[in-house]
């Protein structure tokens, strides 16, 4: 869904939308289960900085929800988790600050978006409000076991052998041969 400029300058655009899996590219990061449903209103606001100089912006403000995979932060497996946040951004065209290098940026204008040429694209900005939205770390339960880091097996499924190290007989035996060759090279340097 695209909002275009010189529409929106007519009158603001409602919009109550459910997008379907794969109409958004979200990476590996996260996986869209179903629907995405987005609701909200988009309008323009005249940004005055001079009496000829007056820069159309595009406000978007609404709200998503929808479910998703996103992988374990220890194993690795899908972990479904919905997802939902209210937004309320200003967008201006990239051309107006184009010419503007050398004005010093302000902490909230580093807030600010930007569209290209005359219009701004819904799902543009909902991929980046959903990222946005992820929790730093998810894990498919609090005591997940992860991933061996040896042998790379999921130890919730499965207790790999990498563990078994010193405790197995075998190699106390090595490594006790160890010690005795050893010193049996140190010795003569003693001497
Ligand atoms: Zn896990
Ligand atoms: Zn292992």
């Amino acid at each position: 869904m695209e909002f275009k400029v010189n529409e929106l300058e007519q009158e603001p655009i409602e919009f109550d939308v459910e997008l379907a899996p794969g109409a958004i590219d979200f990476g590996e990061e996260a996986e869209q289960e179903g629907n995405l449903a987005v609701a909200g209103q988009a309008e323009v606001i005249h940004e005055h900085r001079g009496p000829k100089d007056i820069v159309a912006d595009i406000r978007l403000k609404g709200n998503f929800s929808g479910n998703f995979q996103v992988p374990c932060a220890r194993c690795v497996e899908p972990v479904q988790i919905t997802l939902a946040a209210d937004f309320d951004l200003i967008f201006r065209p990239a051309a107006a600050d184009a010419e503007a290098t050398e004005r010093s940026i302000t902490a909230p204008e580093t807030e600010i978006g930007y569209y290209q040429k005359d219009s701004l694209s819904l799902e543009d900005v909902l991929r980046e409000q959903v990222l946005l939205s992820l929790p730093v770390r998810t894990l498919c339960k609090p005591d997940c076991k992860g991933l061996c880091p040896r042998c790379g097996e999921n130890r919730n499924l499965r207790q790999c052998n990498c563990e078994v190290g010193p405790s197995d007989p075998r190699w106390e035996a090595l490594s006790g041969l160890r010690g005795q060759i050893e010193s049996k090279v140190i010795s003569p340097k003693r001497n």
